[in-house]
């Protein structure tokens, strides 16, 4: 807020809740095109202070390493984003640039907890500051396998978050007395069916790309073999290459809708036999994919009618994000510029970010993590002695700046 305000650049603080910020910041251009969006976020998870080897709040570095709670999600890109505002701000003082969109600085308070006092708030309330064509946020990665920097991952669309509940009918009575319908029985039989049963594989032009890509640099044999059959259009081979990729759950969880079993809830005594019990189902679905679909394909396999299934939690569907849009060209164009030996490719999010409300709301949002990191390091994020190496940082801000220059400024004339 200092920072952005103190350099001149027109910066609002709004409080949408008690103990919740949100800072917007806009740099103006011509207005010949729609505004950028610079997203991220101040709020973080806690943490268990007694497994981190530093102070999780005071920014230590070591090793090379800049630790803290955040340093990975998301005050690295809030970091590289204010950064980006301000090196933008002097070049266009300085005459070194002219924008043609205005560029927008976005940071909130509450994505952790849901993001309705965060993004879900501004959209709500101040649709007019955030409105955008594009918007880079959160929910990619770069990740560097075997010692290189290998992919850049740009999620372009993300799986859509939903809640089922199973319950399972049968009588009641003692427990000295076994009863053949036995609900607690019925419950545990759809839920291995439930697991035995994945469902189908579905490529997306997203996940499509992405294996293609992938499959050109993967180092592991069987796996890049994998990837290129699940990228071809032949049906066999695409069925023997997700068997493949079955192996490797988080791959596995972008080629098909999943269903997680997550709680369980029956009975009332050790002596007595429960007429009820239930199980939730947490259930991402593929884009597209209809829930009341999933609901009807579980019926068939549980193939029970004693077990019903409602739905406790619906999740939104977003549109998917063209992937041969301008902003994904700068994106890829500043990464190559960079380092031209990364391989940029779209990426179909498993999990659930504010680019899903953006999306909503019309705007063209990409998720990066633009920090060049070994998998155990990214693993770190939510877990303790989270870092983020400081050469990694330093090549995600470049990244950041010279997109956003690549999308929001006027072609220099030479
Ligand atoms: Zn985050």
């Amino acid at each position: 807020m200092e920072a952005l305000g103190g350099a001149g650049i027109e910066t609002r603080l709004l409080q949408p809740a008690p103990l919740r910020a949100a800072v917007v910041a806009r740099l103006r251009g011509s207005g010949a095109k729609q505004a950028v969006l610079l997203m991220a976020h101040m709020d973080v998870v806690g943490v268990e202070r007694a497994h981190w080897s530093v102070d999780p709040f005071a920014g230590e570095v070591r090793d090379g390493y800049l630790y803290g709670r955040g340093a990975i999600d998301d005050k690295g890109m809030l970091a590289s984003n204010l950064m980006t505002m301000l090196l933008l701000h002097r070049a266009v003082r300085a005459g070194e640039l002219s924008l043609e969109r205005d560029v927008i600085f976005v940071a909130t308070s509450d994505e952790e907890a849901g993001g309705d006092w965060g993004m879900g708030w501004l959209i709500a309330n101040y649709p007019e500051l955030i409105r955008a064509e594009f918007a880079l946020n959160e929910g990619g990665r770069t990740r560097i396998v075997g010692g290189k920097p290998l992919y850049l991952a740009v999620q372009s669309a993300e799986k859509v978050a939903n809640v089922l509940r199973l319950t399972a009918h049968g009588s009641g009575g003692h427990g000295s007395v076994p009863l053949d319908d036995n609900a607690v029985a019925r419950l545990g039989r759809a839920v291995a069916a439930i697991h035995a049963s994945p469902l189908p594989v579905r490529l997306l032009p997203t996940t499509r790309r992405f294996f293609r890509e992938l499959s050109r640099v993967w180092p592991n044999e069987p796996e890049r073999v994998a990837m290129a059959d699940v990228a071809s259009d032949e049906p066999a081979r695409v069925e023997h290459g997700a068997r493949v990729l079955r192996a490797v759950p988080l791959l596995d969880a972008t080629l098909r809708t999943t269903v997680s079993p997550t709680m369980l809830h029956a009975g009332i005594a050790p002596n007595v036999i429960p007429t009820e019990a239930s199980a939730t189902l947490n259930v991402r679905t593929l884009p597209g994919h209809r829930i009341d679909d999933v609901v009807r394909d579980l019926q068939r396999i549980i193939d029970d009618p004693l077990v019903e299934i409602a739905v406790v939690d619906r999740g939104e569907d977003s549109p998917t994000c063209d992937f041969a849009s301008p902003m994904f060209v700068a994106i890829a164009e500043a990464a190559h510029a960079l380092n031209p030996e990364l391989i940029v490719v779209p990426y179909l999010g498993t999990g659930a970010t504010d680019s899903a409300r953006m999306r909503r709301f019309g705007v063209q949002a990409f998720g990066v993590l633009p920090y060049p990191m070994e998998q155990a390091d990214e693993e770190r994020m939510h877990g303790n002695d989270e870092r983020i190496p400081l050469g990694a940082l330093e090549f995600g801000t470049r990244l950041i700046y010279d997109a956003i220059v690549r999308i929001a400024s006027t072609p220099q004339t030479t």
